[in-house]
């Protein structure tokens, strides 16, 4: 694992020695002062010599203008190269985020990957610059000031020295348990957010019902739990910190006490009493760094961890070495005995076999829940099958590329998903390089043109997330219009009039209609308009495909194409027939 991370260090290596570089001169130029503090009571003082005296504070003044520019160097160049890796990181998982399969984000919270993007790689940044950077400091302070003590006096060296363990160790300790702490602090803030969350998006719902007071209650824990975790942490932190002052208190008197006893001994000079007292101070600085140093380590490594995870996840779907592209698609669909379930969970598809022609327009209808959605996500390859084949023009799906495979499938959903961006923007993730032009013939074509002049700004209205709203059939028609502009041979609309009024629905049919001229289209459809467009009709229940035939026909076999016709199309759509 460390081996990966360090590999992330290797582009910018450059900046690493820089880096490192700086931190390591700088930390030993931090040794310096109290030895030159030493030096001038026990040698400069008594000789009284001003110019010596003047010639130390100009060499430590030009010392100290040198540090700053370290120092700058450190904190800048150390925090672009931990940004540098981060940026690098964050494009290795978007790109590999983008390859894995569907059954990948069917079973990942969006939220998880929000936090792997986002908080995680922020984490590991940290470490990435923090780490070795402290980690130097550390050990060329600790090292340096060691033996530049022991070298003064190494009886009082070891009597310091000896006491830094039993400090480490309460370091380490206290450190453990506040990290509990914050974890703690940080699930139950997770909590509250997600209940706030929960509650005021549902908040027409709560005073629809009258339930503010069930909902305010249901908070009070909550927030109690929050409340007390919080006052929780403080303790630990409050433990810590007297703890630590106590003890670095503790080093200095027994320094100055054992200090004096030599002094009076006549084995220590008062300079080098100084010297050693100002070298406590320093060397406590990154003792309290190496617990901060310690916690940003587990933090960043087990978020590494997980990022390293998350790229190990290949994608289930693969191209074949030799899948080949297809180009001029006639449209000729076929499946044969396909088996398919998600996950190997109980079956969805059994045994489904069936061809269209190209140019066909099939309907698939059937009870909710039959696996009409999950039939057609199998056509661009969304999921592998269990078994069977699906062929296009008789070439097996798994020959072919998928990119080349859904270049050249049209997808019409219920739920039409909108990128934030310019309505231009989002007709033309049709076909990214499509002229203006094109785009209004598109738009034109699916009777989207007129209500996007109506927009304020026409065609480049923002709209998504945070731009205005649409409604559902202005929605759909941005989303035919892609279509006409990927201009696909193969077509599936799965419920694209759904949750469409009438009238919505008879101007938005008009497009599909031209839509479906001259391509192989599968309609999952609900209404009796968008089933009169079809060639054929298949009816898929759980026992697979029951029934196929015209309208007429499966009516007057008067058996579950009937049913299902009497109990969902024929009051409702009564109009559209009549029309
Ligand atoms: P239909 O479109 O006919 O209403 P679906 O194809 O959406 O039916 O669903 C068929 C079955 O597969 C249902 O039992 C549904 O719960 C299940 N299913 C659909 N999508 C998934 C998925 N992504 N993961 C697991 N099971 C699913
Ligand atoms: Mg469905």
């Amino acid at each position: 694992m460390l081996r990966r991370f360090i590999k992330y260090y290797k582009p910018h290596l450059p900046l690493f020695i820089l880096d490192f570089g700086c931190a390591f001169i700088m930390a030993g130029m931090d040794l310096i002062f109290p030895f030159v503090v030493g030096l001038m009571i026990d040698d400069i003082l008594p000789n009284k010599d001003l110019n010596t005296i003047l010639l130390v504070g100009v060499g430590m003044l030009f010392l100290y203008i040198i540090r700053s520019v370290l120092q700058y160097i450190v904190d800048y160049y150390g925090h672009v190269l931990g940004t540098r890796m981060e940026f690098d990181m964050r494009k290795d998982l978007f790109d590999h985020l983008h390859n894995l399969s569907f059954n990948y984000f069917d079973n990942t919270k969006t939220g998880h990957i929000m936090s792997r993007l986002v908080n995680d790689l922020n984490e590991i940044s940290e470490l990435a610059h923090h780490g070795p950077e402290d980690l130097f400091i550390i050990i060329v302070t600790l090292i340096g000031a060691f033996f530049i003590m022991f070298f003064t006096h190494w009886p009082l060296t070891l009597i310091t020295f000896s006491i830094l363990p039993v400090v480490l160790l309460f370091a380490v300790i206290k450190n453990k348990k506040m990290q509990e702490a914050f974890r703690n602090l940080r699930s139950k803030l997770a909590d509250i957010n997600s209940q706030v969350e929960d509650s005021i998006a549902g908040v027409r719902v709560v005073k629809s019902f009258t339930n503010e007071v069930y909902e305010a209650d249901k908070f009070k824990s909550g927030n109690e739990n929050f409340k007390n975790s919080k006052e929780d942490t403080f303790k630990v932190m409050a433990e810590f910190y007297a703890g630590v002052t106590y003890f670095a208190n503790f080093i200095h008197l027994v320094v100055l006490i054992f200090g004096g006893y030599f002094i009076y001994q006549g084995t220590m000079t008062t300079g080098a009493l100084i010297k050693f007292l100002l070298y406590v101070s320093i060397f406590l600085q990154p003792i309290k760094k190496l617990t901060i140093l310690m916690e940003n380590y587990q933090k960043g490594m087990a978020c590494f961890h997980r990022f390293v995870e998350t790229l190990e996840i290949e994608p289930e779907i693969l191209d074949k070495p030799e899948a080949k592209e297809i180009t001029s698609v006639i449209g000729e669909l076929a499946f044969n005995d396909v088996t398919f379930s998600y996950n190997n969970r109980k079956s969805v598809l059994q045994n489904i076999s069936f061809k269209v022609k190209p140019g066909e327009t099939v309907a698939i209808v059937g009870p909710s829940g039959a696996g009409k959605t999950t039939l057609c996500s199998l056509i661009p390859r969304f999921y592998e099958i269990d078994g069977g084949s699906i062929k296009i023009d008789q070439v097996d799906i798994k020959d072919i590329t998928q990119k080349s495979l859904r270049q050249n499938i049209g997808i019409v959903q219920q739920d039409v998903f909108l990128f934030s961006g310019s309505v231009r923007e989002n007709i033309a993730y049709g076909k990214i390089d499509a002229t203006d032009e094109e785009i209004i013939v598109a738009a034109k074509r699916a009777n989207a043109h007129s209500f996007i002049m109506n927009l304020e700004k026409g065609y480049d209205t923002y709209i998504g997330e945070r731009g205005i709203k649409l409604s559902g059939g202005q929605k759909q028609r941005l989303s035919i219009a892609r279509i006409f502009l990927k201009n696909p041979q193969i077509l599936i609309l799965d419920e694209a009039t759904s949750a469409l009024d009438n009238e919505t629905e008879k101007v938005i049919q008009e497009s599909l209609a031209e839509l479906s001229q001259n391509r192989t289209t599968l309609i999952i459809a609900h209404r009796l308009a968008t089933i009169k467009m079809a060639d054929r009709i298949m009816v898929l229940t759980e026992e697979g495909i029951v029934e196929e035939g015209s309208h007429d026909y499966l009516l007057e076999k008067d058996n579950i194409y009937a049913r299902l016709y009497k109990a969902q199309f024929s009051d409702i759509t009564q109009d559209i027939v009549l029309s």
